[in-house]
């Protein structure tokens, strides 16, 4: 399959699925996010890939949703179109992602905003290069509360996740390491090398049991009602799209919070 706003690679058993709009700091447009996961689905379906890498051209991995185009297309939603949009396109795509039955690898440089940083939370593993930093403003920005799958707390515990998001300030790759949210932190030159040989490690031990291995890992978190959660909190940002504040956003311009390098959810 061809895509424009991704590039889809596999070598060694290894599938790597690179956002491909640098010129746009990577930014989630519709197509990125529905190419995103045709290519999870072209790596899931072929045998003769083990494990997935998700990866971004550019300084930036990823701005977050793309804010031009949401004010351009989808400004004025209803409720219903947009719960529809979302529901599809930002929840339904982060479950597969962590549903995805190979392991996944996250490789982060530059900024990881918003949406961006929802996506690489789904994944299992995430490298970051030195210049990495995580953050969600969109309750600053927006009005929003956080993005619409609140991962945050369990990938970096709940007191973390309080400061990150009540402040929108940027959550540092070290800070991340700290966190227990990255697994290593490299020099940005080493950044793609590290995840491809974490990829190949991974990859050694046989396919059939990395799969159940992984469903019982996050089963582990599904018992402690990682799903359940997560839904609610789409119910609640939903209604977040509809408070004064999100409007008197959006009336503003989404293009204000584009300029000062934020995302919106
Ligand atoms: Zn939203």
């Amino acid at each position: 399959m061809a895509y424009e706003d991704i590039l889809y690679e596999t070598a060694d058993g290894i599938a790597t699925i690179w956002h491909n709009r640098p010129e746009r700091r990577n930014a989630e447009s519709r197509r990125l996010l529905d190419e995103l996961d045709a290519a999870l689905r072209e790596a899931v379906e072929n045998p003769d890939v083990r494990v997935i890498v998700l990866a971004a051209k550019g300084p930036h991995f990823s701005a977050g949703h793309d804010l031009k185009e949401a004010q351009e297309s989808r400004a004025n939603f209803t409720v219903e179109q947009r719960w529809e949009y979302e529901e599809l396109r930002y929840f339904d795509y982060c479950m597969r992602i962590l549903d995805c039955p190979k392991p996944t690898i996250a490789a982060v440089q530059g900024a990881c905003v918003a949406g961006g940083f929802m996506v690489v939370n789904m994944c299992d593993l995430i490298v970051a290069s030195e210049d990495a930093y995580f953050s969600d403003p969109v309750a600053h920005t927006m009005g929003a509360a956080a993005v619409e799958v609140l991962i945050h707390p369990w990938v970096m515990g709940l007191r973390k996740a309080k400061e990150i998001l009540f402040t929108g300030e940027r959550l540092t790759a070290q800070a991340a390491l700290d966190a227990g949210m990255v697994n290593r932190v490299v020099p940005a030159d080493a950044l793609h090398g590290t995840a491809i040989e974490l990829a190949r490690r991974i990859a050694a031990a046989p396919p059939f049991t990395l799969k159940i291995l992984k469903r019982s890992l996050n089963r582990v978190a599904d018992i402690q009602g990682l799903r359940t959660s997560l839904q609610a909190h789409f119910d609640t940002h939903q209604l977040s799209h509809v408070t004064e504040a999100f409007k008197s956003a959006r009336d503003a311009g989404l293009a204000a919070a584009i300029r000062s390098g934020k995302a919106a959810g």
